[in-house]
């Protein structure tokens, strides 16, 4: 369910691993009755522009995002960074190369999954991704398009989970270099789904002294295991009170479903970009 005036702070488009381009998403969260949104797409903040042009004659307000995953023993810490400047050539530089990183990890996978029996070209892997930042979910589709599973989250399910002999680990920042580097640049860092942590209570302080500035209370997902109920909402809104972060929260749409709500469907306050603003 959306509103009108509603808030989005996590949302994905074709300039990394979202099915749809920047102005398509903008149009549909309108369409949703989005008034603030967040274009976090991963490692780049490219879309940008195109969003806010189509923005503007919707009277939306584009929050300009990017959203950093790690991997490591503290597993999968996504950090969201706000307000970022897409003219920043520093930060630009640094995305950049965490993009060519996205890049080689994914020719590694097609790599291990031509050994395995289950080839994919490289080239229809990047054509699906329309020159967006290369992920899993191309590789994905392409798997899907080939025939190697029967549909499109069948894929995640068997060859390229983090279980799965086809996947390759991410290298690029640690959690609370994702957090410092956002700081660097003028934005607010906010814990993206903080339910695929590990060990989050022992970690957010050290997160927190990087200079963390939100945590992403509202949140829903079709896996379970990620997924915030009442109560697990309830649990990290404790959280943020605990360590003055500002709660926020999104749809992390893709396009394709996956992650279990529209455009604005996931109920954020409307104070929230202000609070978030505050700390710059
Ligand atoms: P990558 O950054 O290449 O590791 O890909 C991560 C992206 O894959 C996430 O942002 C999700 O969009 C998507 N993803 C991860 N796990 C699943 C899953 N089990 N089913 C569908 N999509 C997934
Ligand atoms: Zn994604
Ligand atoms: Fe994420
Ligand atoms: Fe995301």
């Amino acid at each position: 369910m959306s509103r009108a005036g509603a808030t989005d702070l996590h949302t994905h488009s074709l300039r990394s691993d979202g099915a749809f381009a920047p102005a398509e998403v903008v149009r549909m969260a309108a369409a949703g009755g989005v008034a603030v949104m967040a274009l976090s797409d991963h490692d780049t903040l490219d879309g940008v522009a195109e969003a806010e042009a189509a923005a503007r004659p919707l009277g939306i307000r584009i929050v300009p995002a990017t959203e950093l995953n790690t991997e490591s023993e503290w597993g999968d810490v996504h950090v969201l960074g706000y307000f970022l400047d897409p003219a920043d050539a520093k930060l630009e530089e640094r995305l950049r190369w965490l993009r060519e990183n996205r890049g080689r990890r994914i020719e590694l996978m097609v790599e291990r999954l031509s050994e395995l029996g289950h080839a994919v070209s490289l080239e229809r892997v990047r054509e699906i991704a329309q020159g967006g930042a290369l992920g899993r979910p191309h590789l994905a589709q392409a798997l899907f398009e080939a025939g190697h599973v029967t549909s499109y989250d069948d894929a995640f399910l068997t060859l390229i989970s983090k279980d799965s002999p086809a996947y390759v680990s991410r290298v690029g920042l640690t959690p609370l270099e994702a957090v410092e580097l956002v700081r660097a640049h003028g934005g607010v860092p906010s814990l993206a789904h903080p339910r695929t942590v590990i060990g989050l209570e022992d970690r957010l302080p050290l997160l927190v002294e990087a200079g963390l500035g939100g945590i992403e209370c509202y949140y829903v997902s079709k896996d379970p295991d990620i997924h915030h109920g009442p109560e697990r909402t309830a649990h990290f809104l404790a959280l943020a009170e605990r360590y003055t972060l500002v709660p926020t929260g999104g749809s992390d749409f893709h396009g394709r479903g996956e992650h279990g709500a529209p455009l604005g469907g996931v109920p954020v306050p409307p104070g929230t970009i202000a609070a978030l603003e505050a700390r710059r």
